[in-house]
């Protein structure tokens, strides 16, 4: 194997499976095959996302799409809740482009108030907000209906939802919420390689973006919406990743949502137990702790980049050794995808083997 196996928390490991779904005859994206497999995507997203609203397909990372809301959204003023490296970058990338920005910024490893929301939204002039469920740095899923009720009851205020690494993990309730675009990448917690982002847009949503000017061309909602009602995408997208999307959601239907919601839990219990039987405390705080990944502290005098090689080197299986600030002060264990007990124990095993458990 010339490559460990992922267990850090994004990209994570792909099956032979999707690869063999993402190895289909090439066709082309303006067609009945493209908009059959399209459209076969649709009930299953818009499960996992709790909406009927059409379910966008991005053919780009991430990022893209959650600069691509700002622009499509925001007027003016933007909040950024920031709590760890990806909600905080968000705050630097409204600046970017161009929008008066603000936070409501906590200490990384804790979870945004709704309270605190409230007080800074009633400041006033703010017509955006971006928010990160799982904040994938500190291992923290923060309170989304909490703080989809407190920015819904300022009207006229758009809310961005980025819940790259909990789709699929937990419900999203998009349209109980009230979230006004919410997003994910592929490459995590549904475990397809990267380069896709997945998106669905609100009503509301729709009609901020046709009164906002200069949203661009690449991440335009009016031209998602548009094509997408064809069944279709803007521009060519990454059609062997749509089938590997495909392959997954077959799956996860399969599967069962509830019962893939359970799996995740279980697993994440699991290295939990692991921790604590080892003396290593949890970053994110009991009750707010995302269920696609845990985040733990590096003791005092733990030799973290020794346990994390040996463990690549000796079983050939990949953690994380903490991102942005807090890397080698925290390290991080994956459990999103595909990994079921089994795989979580074979990876317990082998980091009880490299500890001399
Ligand atoms: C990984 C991640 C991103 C960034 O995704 P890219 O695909 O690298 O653009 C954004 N938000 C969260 C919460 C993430 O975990």
């Amino acid at each position: 194997m010339p490559y460990p196996k992922l267990f850090s928390p994004g990209p994570v490991d792909v099956s032979k499976e999707t690869f063999a779904a993402m190895s289909q005859t090439m066709i082309g994206h303006r067609g009945a095959d493209f908009e059959n497999l399209y459209a076969s995507t649709q009930p299953g997203l818009q499960e996992i996302f709790g909406t009927t609203r059409p379910v966008f397909i991005s053919t780009s990372s991430a990022w893209g799409v959650m600069e691509g809301a700002l622009r499509n959204l925001a007027r003016a003023k933007v909040l950024c809740l920031c709590c760890g490296a990806f909600s905080d970058k968000w705050l630097d990338v409204a600046k970017k482009c161009g929008f008066e920005a603000e936070a409501v910024q906590v200490e990384w490893g804790d979870a945004i108030d709704p309270e605190v929301v409230r007080a800074k939204l009633a400041e006033g002039g703010f017509d955006t907000v971006t928010f990160i469920h799982s904040e994938t740095s500190t291992g923290v899923l923060n309170d989304l209906v909490g703080i989809c009720k407190v920015v819904k009851s300022f009207p006229d205020t758009m809310l961005i939802v980025d819940c790259v690494s909990s789709l699929s993990t937990v419900p999203m309730d998009m349209d109980a919420n009230g979230a006004d675009v919410m997003l994910a990448g592929v490459q995590k917690a549904l475990a397809l390689p990267p380069g896709m982002a997945l998106f669905a847009v609100s009503e509301a949503g729709m009609e901020r973006a046709k009164t906002v000017k200069n949203r661009g061309y690449y991440f335009d909602f009016i031209e998602f919406a548009k094509n997408a009602a064809a069944n279709n995408t803007p521009c060519t997208p990454s059609i062997s990743l749509i089938f590997g999307l495909q392959y997954i959601l077959g799956e996860i239907a399969k599967e069962g949502f509830g019962p893939r919601q359970a799996r995740h839990a279980k697993t994440n219990e699991m290295i939990a137990a692991w921790g604590a039987k080892h003396g290593f405390e949890l970053f994110a705080p009991e009750g707010r702790r995302s269920f696609a990944l845990t985040c733990f502290k590096t003791p005092e005098g733990f030799d973290l980049s020794g346990f994390i090689k040996n463990l690549k080197n000796k079983h050939g299986l990949l953690i994380n050794g903490g991102y942005g600030k807090i890397k080698g002060s925290t390290f991080r264990i994956s459990n999103m995808g595909n990994e079921t007990e089994a795989t979580m124990q074979e990876l317990i095993d082998a980091m009880d083997d490299v500890l001399g458990a």
